[in-house]
């Protein structure tokens, strides 16, 4: 490790659960964040300022003036542009040594497998069930760890697939023709909500990457904003799940 690094990086290295072992690690990896606003602002910029070797982001909207109140990552002066692109320019900034591949088109199915086989973990940070079932079962036949979280009005939840456990995959928790119509859009959503719920997404993910992973199987954690509370539900595998208890 470079003395810059050292330095850059030494709050972190002082934890027993990252050391100087666990910096290269987060140095050497690649992380896939599917979606760049409200959850993807948080997790990129955290996982960049950690010092993450390469982030991989994926969206295909612009950036508009409604965003910016919760999605961190974007300026003012970038409404109508890619959020990809405003999202490189914003992480280039924090930490010229990331680095940033923009991908500024919806995935298909060949290319989502591709992406997540070339990842160390995925951040599921999108807006929609299809893609959130799309990404998990490639996850799972990846055996790439997933980190999924949502958030609308004041509530979040975050769940993370560690493969090689017993835990469960984000299907374990949906019957496969789940729909939800709910969208941050029509409900509304407080951006320090789904701040909190990104940045716990950049912290499982971190975590897993160094491989402090057994606190984490299995364990779905819901926030209520108003009321300011945490629940903690510990899930089994859905033993007829059809995506990972198929394999
Ligand atoms: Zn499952």
């Amino acid at each position: 490790m470079i003395p810059e690094d050292e330095a850059r990086y030494s709050r972190q290295m002082k934890l027993a659960c990252i050391g100087e072992e666990g910096q290269q690690k987060i140095l050497d990896s690649n992380a896939l964040v599917i979606g760049m606003g409200g959850l993807g602002s948080p997790s990129a910029l955290y996982l960049a300022a950690a010092g993450i070797g390469k982030l991989t982001i994926c969206d295909f909207d612009v950036v508009e003036t409604s965003n910016l109140q919760r999605q961190v990552i974007h300026r003012q002066d970038s409404v109508g542009e890619l959020k990809v692109n405003s999202a490189r320019k914003t992480l280039q900034s924090l930490n010229p040594d990331c680095q940033v591949e923009a991908i500024d088109h919806e995935l298909d199915d060949e290319e989502l497998r591709q992406q997540i086989s070339a990842a160390n973990i995925v951040l599921d940070c999108c807006d929609n069930f299809q893609t959130r079932f799309a990404v998990n079962r490639a996850c799972v036949d990846a055996k790439t760890p997933l980190v999924s979280a949502a958030a609308i009005r004041l509530e979040g939840q975050i769940i993370s697939y560690i493969p090689d456990s017993d835990g469960p995959c984000y299907q374990c928790l949906y019957s496969d023709d789940y729909e939800n119509a709910q969208t941050c859009e029509v409900e509304g959503v407080l951006g320090p909500v789904v701040g909190v719920m990104g940045t716990l997404q950049a912290l499982n993910a971190l975590l897993i990457l160094t491989g402090n992973t057994e606190q984490l199987v299995g364990k779905l954690m819901l926030f209520d904003g108003l009321n300011m509370q945490w629940q903690q539900v510990q899930l089994p595998r859905n033993p007829v799940c059809p995506v990972c208890s198929a394999n």
